[in-house]
């Protein structure tokens, strides 16, 4: 049996009429960048998320970039974020010449470990990038207090978090993007709540940074050709919006899901000695956008899962502090054991909302065919 690690033609031919009206209403419309279809779809993530203001743009990385820029990660600047995660997370931070300082992960989450934030504090630090990776959220009490004391900036990269929600030791559930001074997603297709292309979106519940957004992404203008800012072209197009709001009507569905995906391969993986699991903390509601198992005989396994078929991802093979482009920060080898070693041992299985149970248990006795 070959399974994929994600297609979308599963998920396209459940709802073929409503994704094919959608995108051809577009064009019988006629082309209206930002239109009001983006505009909707702003409306529907502000609903579902809480956040005050939602404003679309091009991609994640584009929304991490913005920003950074907004919040000031600039010029020598210090902004402690994780050297395990997609490299967008921390290239934002270089664009205007502001310095990543990275912390090292929990063993338990791979998330930033917050307990290691406050001893790298110095007079220039002024953010904190926290990244909510594969299925929960960072720990959002103790990155709030830390910022809350030091007078930080939070941008919370959520996008792998779409649907992840934080309570922690407050009094309700607060939606991934929505604590920080800013969060942002990503609509890259295979993510949670993905688009037939790509694209991203800005959450705040602060109305000025609102205001920039809006502005950074039409170049910093604030009116037609007038530029307060020097900002950038970095609008959601108006077909993916379309799209994605067709698929903001089943997204709680998709959500439950997934749950149940990852609740077959625990329940099935569970008694297999040579397997761990990332553990849950903090108050909190996850979301399993990645399925991730941990083994010291990750590469045998992988080429095991290949010759029989099975489509597998390894998130991330090389922790940011080692990437040849950061190199100039002067980090090396063992200055983030932790990361390193998850990055050894880390592999993620197929998990989308149209999987199949026949296609889990394949997946789940190859593995355990593996180790026999
Ligand atoms: C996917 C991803 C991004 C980038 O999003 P794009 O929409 O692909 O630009 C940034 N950070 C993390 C953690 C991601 O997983």
């Amino acid at each position: 049996m070959k399974v994929d690690f994600y297609t979308s033609k599963r998920e396209y031919e459940e709802h073929k009429q409503e994704f094919d009206n959608a995108v051809i209403s577009v064009m019988q419309e006629g082309i209206s960048t930002l239109g009001k279809e983006v505009t909707d779809f702003e409306k529907s993530i502000e609903e579902f998320t809480g956040a005050k203001h939602a404003i679309a743009v091009a991609s994640g990385t584009d929304a991490l970039i913005l920003t950074s820029d907004i919040l000031g990660f600039e010029n020598g600047k210090e902004v402690i974020t994780s050297p395990f995660t997609f490299l967008a997370s921390t290239s934002c931070i270089t664009r205007r010449g502001g310095k990543p300082v990275f912390v090292d992960i929990d063993e338990e989450t791979f998330n930033i470990d917050a307990n290691k934030i406050e001893e790298k504090v110095t007079k220039n630090t002024v953010g904190i990038v926290p990244i909510h990776l594969f299925s929960q959220m960072a720990d959002m009490d103790k990155i709030m207090d830390i910022a809350g004391k030091h007078n930080l900036r939070v941008l919370e990269d959520a996008a792998e978090g779409f649907g992840m929600r934080w309570k922690g030791n407050g009094s309700e559930y607060k939606h991934s993007g929505t604590i920080g001074d800013f969060g942002i997603f990503s609509f890259f297709p295979t993510k949670t709540l993905g688009g037939f292309g790509d694209g991203g979106m800005i959450v705040t519940n602060n109305d000025e940074l609102a205001r920039l957004a809006r502005m950074y992404r039409v170049h910093g203008a604030s009116k037609k050709y007038h530029y307060e800012h020097i900002g950038y072209n970095s609008r959601l197009d108006t077909i993916q919006a379309a799209i994605l709001q067709v698929k903001m009507k089943y997204i709680k569905e998709s959500i439950k899901k997934r749950e149940i995906v990852a609740n077959w391969y625990f329940d099935r993986l569970k008694d297999c000695q040579e397997l761990k699991f990332a553990t849950l903390k903090g108050e909190q509601n996850p979301v399993y956008y990645v399925f991730n198992i941990l083994t010291e005989k990750r590469d045998e396994l992988g080429e095991y899962l290949k010759k029989n078929q099975i489509q597998f991802s390894i998130y991330y093979p090389i922790p940011l502090h080692l990437q040849r482009c950061f190199s100039y920060l002067g980090y090396k080898k063992g200055d983030f054991p932790v990361a390193e070693s998850i990055c050894e041992r880390i592999l993620a299985l197929p998990i989308y909302p149209q999987i199949t149970e026949a296609e889990v248990d394949f997946v789940c006795e190859t593995i355990k065919s593996f180790f026999k």
